[in-house]
């Protein structure tokens, strides 16, 4: 099989690649490398099944050889990301959706969309299933990226309904491991990077605000399993272990043996910030037989080693 991997130099996106080439199939990695790195695919140069191609899925796509499968992942994907290029992420959601689900519709390709736990915003079902409707704002800061993946679901559901191309909607929570990228402003990079450097760590608010983080190896097997399966309409995938920041903070401090302690600073995020995030996972669990392996510790451990050898 070939496949097409929007956002193959991204974090998640270059995970799929390396998951893709070791099941055999062929990868054409596509991005234009706004947020992704070049780093993360490194490895990958001169492998005969891998090709990338420097290109930004908004603008229409030709390929010249058919797919058999579509995964869209191309996004910026964290806050800090998401605010420094507003249009642009409301133009991959957009445009990228589209161009995208028309690749998969010229090939009859299957169709994979990278939604988020975003669509639910700051959410007032806890917690979130996949029926929830979510507490968005439309005009919010963060609505670049939230309506912008609202916005693709219902272009993915358009297209499958009206044209029947073969698509799936995954909502990815809350994801760590190797290949974040150390700036990314998101909590896990942020934390690692000032424990590896002897800092203290940097709580917003009061850091009871809660996140399920679940590595990025789990996250893959959802994704793999949702692929193979036949369903068409959105699957949460994330742990529900549910910490706090500040209980985060502290496993984090630990791990990493950084006696400097955490700072509590005020929430100068965006607003809109969830104060709780949780998927109900019970659907993926029914439907794949899909349930998170990783324990955080192990994970973090993982994640600790990459950053170390980055910094
Ligand atoms: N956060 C924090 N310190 C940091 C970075 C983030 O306390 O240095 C908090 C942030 O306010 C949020 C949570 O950690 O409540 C998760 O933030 P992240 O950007 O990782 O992802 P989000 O789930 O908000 O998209």
């Amino acid at each position: 099989m070939r496949v097409l991997i929007t956002g193959g130099a991204g974090f998640i996106g270059s995970h799929l690649c390396d998951r893709f080439l070791a099941e055999g199939h062929e990868v054409i990695a596509m991005d234009n490398l706004l947020t992704g790195s070049k780093q993360n695919i490194a490895h990958l140069a001169g492998h005969e099944r891998f090709q990338f191609i420097e290109h930004n899925v908004s603008e229409p796509i030709q390929l010249d050889t058919p797919v058999d499968f579509v995964l869209h992942f191309a996004s910026p994907a964290s806050p800090i990301d998401y605010l420094k290029f507003p249009i642009e992420t409301m133009k991959v959601g957009a445009y990228g959706t589209f161009n995208t689900l028309e690749i998969a519709k010229q090939y009859g390709a299957r169709y994979l969309l990278a939604s988020t736990s975003e669509v639910y915003g700051d959410p007032l079902e806890h917690p979130q299933k996949e029926t929830y409707a979510g507490n968005v704002s439309t005009i919010g800061p963060r609505s670049v990226y939230d309506e912008a993946k609202r916005f693709a679901e219902a272009m993915t559901m358009s297209y499958h309904r009206e044209y029947g191309v073969d698509t799936r909607i995954v909502r990815i929570f809350n994801t760590y491991g190797p290949r974040m990228r150390l700036d990314d402003g998101r909590v896990v990079p942020n934390f690692i990077g000032q424990a590896l450097r002897g800092e203290p760590l940097t709580v917003y608010g009061d850091g009871k605000q809660t996140r399920c983080f679940q590595y990025v190896d789990d996250l893959l097997e959802g994704v793999f399993r949702l692929l193979n399966a036949d369903y068409h309409e959105p699957v949460n995938i994330g742990t529900t272990h549910e910490i706090s920041v500040l209980e985060f903070a502290e496993i984090v401090n630990e791990i990493a043996n950084n006696a400097a302690g955490i700072v509590m600073m005020p929430n100068k995020r965006i607003e809109g910030d969830p104060q709780t995030r949780k998927p109900d996972t019970r659907l993926a669990h029914e439907l794949l037989g899909w349930s998170p392996k990783v324990a955080l510790v192990d994970g973090l451990a993982k994640t600790l080693n990459y950053f170390r050898e980055v910094l």
